[in-house]
């Protein structure tokens, strides 16, 4: 299969609309689109056709028990896919929708068992980007989007990262240019009762306990893949986000973690070894390849910069890969957990 690659600026002219259309017509026939929203790129198909889902699954190399998060365009379409919307639903949409806030709700039997990984729930999930509102609008069903990546890999924050794992495989890709947030929406499952944080994201705890009081955290986030508590969120248990070369994270003071990626990288080749710092270290590191994600002070261009960092290192063929890790406050406890996971939770503690 030939992908079309369309791109489209935020504004969404009057000509780009016309490669809207295109991309809501492949979705209505059951084919797939690429395309930006705010988090990171979604691979979208019609949410209600279990042959969409099917075909998203095949062309991420998706486990089929992983379910889709599915994106509307506005908030009463969530009663087209959820049996129940609790008060709390509508509390979080009023606060955080359009935005990077995922639902758990139980679903309505319109919405396929493809969809939902064989789950009686729907994740469900108003994204603030124009092209992704226009599509999900102009195709006029919800539409399914896990990320735009092969399965495990970074997830994409630019076009370019979406070709790279899924040309050939999909009809679209609509180019927005960079993403915004750069990380995965936090997820909260609605269907218990009290709201339980499932994965966290850029709404961390503390905005979600501002308005709701204390939210609990799914204690299963913070497993090891293998651990005994299976995460509510299935996609939680999988190694994720993660770059061909072996990464490491080093947790502790800032100098002994400075010394202690200085002694290991040179335990490598200089050509296979990459260091992910901050600009607060530069001039520390003058071995292998150095990648700067941003600076400390400044959590949401980590998290913009992480999953590109990440993408990098592999273009540069770099094997053993070191990063410093980061505080676990606000953003940083979705900052951490993803680059945990894509560690596949090699942290050493100096
Ligand atoms: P992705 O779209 O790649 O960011 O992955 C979607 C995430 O949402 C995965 O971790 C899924 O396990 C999770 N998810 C989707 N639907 C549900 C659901 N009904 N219940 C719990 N988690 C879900
Ligand atoms: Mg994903």
């Amino acid at each position: 299969m030939k992908t079309r690659i369309y791109k489209i600026s935020e504004e969404v002219s009057e000509s780009e609309y016309d490669y809207i259309k295109e991309a809501a017509e492949v979705i209505k026939k059951g084919g797939l689109v690429a395309f930006p929203t705010e988090t990171v790129y979604g691979l979208g198909g019609n949410a209600l056709n279990p042959e969409s889902s099917k075909k998203i699954y095949g062309a991420k190399g998706r486990p089929s028990d992983n379910p889709l998060i599915v994106h509307i365009s506005e908030f009463n379409e969530i009663y087209m896919l959820a049996r129940e919307v609790p008060e709390t639903a509508r509390i979080l949409a009023d606060r955080f929708w359009p935005g990077p806030l995922t639902m758990i709700l139980k679903k309505k039997s319109v919405v396929p068992y493809e969809t939902t990984g064989g789950l009686d729930t729907v994740a469900i999930r108003l994204p603030d980007n124009p092209i992704a509102i226009s599509l999900i609008r102009e195709s006029k069903v919800p539409i399914a989007a896990p990320s735009a990546n092969k399965s495990g890999k970074p997830s994409p924050t630019s076009a370019e990262h979406v070709a790279k794992d899924l040309a050939g495989k999909i009809d679209i890709i609509l180019d927005g240019g960079k993403v915004d947030i750069g990380i995965e929406s936090t997820i909260v499952d609605l269907t218990d009762g009290a709201p339980v944080i499932l994965r966290p994201g850029y709404v961390n705890q503390k905005m979600l306990d501002d308005i709701l009081g204390d939210v609990l955290r799914d204690p299963a986030i913070d497993n090891k893949a293998g651990d005994d508590i299976r995460p509510k969120a299935p996609g939680m248990m999988y190694r994720h986000y993660a770059p061909e070369g072996e990464l490491t994270v080093i947790e502790g003071n800032m100098s002994d973690v400075t010394d202690k990626i200085n002694e290991l990288v040179r335990t490598y080749d200089e050509d296979t070894v990459g260091v992910i710092t901050t600009i607060e270290n530069r001039g520390r590191y003058n071995y292998g390849t150095v990648m700067y994600i941003g600076s400390r002070k400044d959590e949401i261009t980590i998290a913009h910069n992480l999953y590109a960092v990440l993408r990098k290192m592999d273009e540069c063929k770099i094997k053993h890969i070191f990063i410093e890790g980061f505080s676990n406050e606000g953003l940083g406890d979705a900052i951490m957990n993803r680059i945990i996971k894509a560690a596949g939770h090699r942290i050493l503690k100096v």
